[in-house]
């Protein structure tokens, strides 16, 4: 078998294998592959296989490798930092966009996937981890974003992004995703939409399933480690 599509396989096994130590059904879980620095003729290998979500955290790149593509049922998710005055590039071709947390960027959003009269599905990315770095709205601030959000028409706000700070330490990082998972639970009634749950990387995607995850977004234990 071609190295990709075993480390794809291997991985599936490793989800479903943990699906079923918790008693979630896989289906309710979408493994977004991660193909940022890739080449194209990796995500073709990938998506060969099977796989049809790719994420990408450079808009341009993300565009670049959107144009060279041609699939029909393929889906980018952009997870990386946003820039307002680039969202235009990539409304064409993105279905979802994890990292959005300010009123202006849905505005923006909203506005150029009208001019292509898509929908873009959008979470709103959560600063979870206490690094002002990492990108991400205040806990506080999340409901204010999502009322936004219903104002407009082009955009649909369908959950909630964030990312645990590095570390080994397994119980720190269930914290920090079960806070995640709390504010879900906590908006969901007044935002019945808010279903998906956007957390877990190659190295602590085991712990945001049991956490709740409904998008884990893998790269290096797909397609290899990043130069
Ligand atoms: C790169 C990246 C990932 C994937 O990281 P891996 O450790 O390679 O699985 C996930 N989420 C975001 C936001 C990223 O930038």
């Amino acid at each position: 078998m071609p190295v990709l599509k075993e480390q794809l396989a291997i991985l599936e096994e490793s989800i479903t294998h943990q699906c079923l130590e918790i008693g979630r059904k896989r289906e309710e879980i979408t493994l977004i592959a991660v193909s940022k620095t890739k080449p194209l003729q990796m995500i073709r290998e990938a998506y060969e296989a099977g796989q049809r979500h790719f994420g990408e955290n450079r808009m341009q790149e993300l565009q670049e490798k959107a144009e060279s593509l041609d699939y029909d049922d393929l889906q980018w998710h952009m997870i990386g930092t946003l820039q307002t005055n680039k969202i235009k590039f990539i409304a064409a071709h993105v279905h979802w966009i994890h990292s959005v947390f300010k009123a202006k960027q849905l505005n923006e959003i909203n506005k150029r996937a009208a001019q292509h009269s898509r929908i873009i599905n959008v979470l709103i990315q959560v600063n979870i981890s206490d690094e002002p770095q990492k990108g991400g709205c205040k806990a506080s601030e999340i409901d204010e974003l999502l009322i936004h959000a219903r104002t407009l028409d082009h955009v649909h706000a369908r959950g909630l992004m964030g990312m645990a700070k590095f570390t080994d330490d397994k119980a720190y990082i269930s914290n920090t995703f079960q806070l995640l998972q709390d504010l879900q639970q906590r908006h969901l009634n007044s935002h019945p939409n808010l279903t998906e749950l956007s957390m877990g990387m190659s190295n602590d995607y085991a712990i945001a399933l049991n956490r709740g995850s409904t998008m884990l977004r893998i790269g290096s234990s797909i397609f290899g480690r990043r130069t």
